[in-house]
């Protein structure tokens, strides 16, 4: 089986503006040949997806969107914009299900996977969220949430998906689970995914998110099982983000 090329993908979420997609070229340059090794994928907000594809061009960095309808055909939805919108606008993966939006939003794993489905008709890459909470996984049910929600918000249509571990209680905060429990988690998806998909599922990418940054990415990215990170507030940085790629093995 092919190696799986890593991903590192950074979520701007609700942050920034047109000046601030000056952190691409920032981040390009202080990466330099590693982005050749590793896809380095930045998803900003929506309406900064064109002008960030077109700066994009000549690097080699990809751009994605942070969400998408689950509605793929034009039709009367104010406000919703649809995977071939964003994919027209030069997204090349979009973030769905993230725990933001399955919180706030109350998004559930059968919206996130019509969403994925959106995505994948639209021939852009889902990268479906999944993971427990701090309760959840006090009351050790970390395997029960996480594989039911992989079982429910992964299309059955195909495997060209990247899966994204993030514990609810790891995003937007300073802790993070231990590297063995971060393996645990991993191989459980891989397992799940390949009752779903045989040996396709060893070509989906696995990322880790939650609080990863420069001081914690090498250990992370060492860890066996995963495929990458998606990054949120580190990403925002282009200091920052090159450093948590540049963490990685095959930057060097
Ligand atoms: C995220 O929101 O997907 C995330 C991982 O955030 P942070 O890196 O800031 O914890």
């Amino acid at each position: 089986m092919a190696a799986r090329k890593p991903l590192i993908a950074g979520n701007w979420k609700m942050f920034g503006r047109a000046a601030d997609l000056g952190e691409i070229a920032a981040l390009s340059e202080a990466i330099g040949p590693a982005s050749g090794a590793i896809d380095v994928l930045i998803c900003p907000p929506a309406p900064y997806i064109g002008a960030a594809a077109e700066q994009v061009r000549g690097m080699s960095i990809l751009i994605g969107a942070q969400d998408c309808s689950a509605v793929g055909a034009d039709s009367a939805r104010t406000g919703e914009i649809s995977a071939a919108m964003l994919a027209d606008a030069g997204a090349l993966c979009i973030i769905v299900g993230h725990s933001e939006r399955r919180t706030l939003h109350g998004e559930t794993s059968d919206l996130v996977r019509r969403k994925a489905e959106a995505a994948l008709s639209a021939g852009v890459t889902p990268i479906v969220c999944v993971g427990e909470t701090q309760a959840e996984r006090e009351a050790g049910r970390v395997a029960d949430i996480v594989g039911q929600q992989v079982r429910d918000s992964v299309p059955e249509q195909s495997a060209n998906i990247v899966v994204a571990y993030e514990p609810v209680w790891a995003i937007g905060g300073t802790r993070t689970p231990t590297l063995p429990e971060i393996a645990e988690v991993h191989t459980l998806i891989r397992t799940v995914l390949a009752e779903r998909f045989g040996d396709q599922a060893n070509a989906v990418r696995i990322l880790y998110g939650g609080s990863v940054g420069p001081k914690n990415a090498a250990e992370i990215f060492s860890v066996e099982g995963v495929d990458g990170a998606l990054v949120g507030r580190a990403s925002l940085k282009a200091t920052d983000f090159a450093a948590i790629i540049l963490a990685h093995p095959a930057a060097s």
